[in-house]
């Protein structure tokens, strides 16, 4: 058989960034080319696998670890996962990384202020009004990548432009 090779691309960076949005881009583009690909979204997981998971630093661990579990998982099984959670902690993304092995970080970078702006959820009005503890960028740290394999600048490229940064990353590595 000839079975495709199977790659994890996780998507990180602030809310409203622009991480499902890119994550959603590329599955498309992936289906049209009969890829077998996964979307695992961060918000929607916390219903499901991750639900009674919080936002302290400890409950962010577990919920990058959970979802890194389930990657590894489809990854080895030959499958394109595209992750879309703000996993803001370095050292526990690199350990996802050396765990998974065929692992693709993607930095969706947009200065808080845009995505504050962008405002998508609500959420950075309601972190600002205190409703919201520990929010990631306004209470809460986000650990920049230091050397993502891709980064999507999203605050200056179009959707199509970052997409097409993230599926030209996947065919130079051979996944697709
Ligand atoms: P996240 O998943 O990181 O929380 P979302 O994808 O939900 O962020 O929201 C990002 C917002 O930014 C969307 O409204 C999207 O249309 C907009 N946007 C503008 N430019 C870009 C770009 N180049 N890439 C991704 N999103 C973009």
């Amino acid at each position: 058989m000839n079975q495709q090779r199977g790659v994890t691309v996780w998507f990180t960076g602030l809310s409203g960034a622009g991480k499902t949005t890119i994550a959603n881009a590329v599955d498309r583009e992936l289906k049209i080319a009969a890829a077998s690909v996964e979307l695992l979204d961060g918000d929607e997981l916390r219903q499901t696998l991750c639900r009674g998971l919080g936002f302290s630093a400890i409950d962010r661990i577990e919920n990058m670890r959970r979802i890194g579990f389930v990657a590894h998982l489809l990854t080895k099984n030959g499958v394109i996962v595209l992750v879309s959670t703000i996993s803001p902690y370095r050292e526990i993304r690199q350990e996802l990384r050396r765990k998974i092995g065929d692992f693709i970080e993607v930095y969706v970078n947009a200065p808080v202020a845009v995505c504050e702006w962008r405002d998508v959820k609500g959420l950075y009005e309601q972190a600002r009004a205190g409703l919201i503890e520990n929010f990631t960028g306004i209470d809460a740290a986000y650990e920049v990548p230091l050397q993502p394999d891709v980064e999507c600048q999203t605050d200056r490229e179009t959707i199509a432009q970052s997409t097409i940064k993230v599926l030209t990353k996947l065919e130079k590595l051979g996944y697709i």
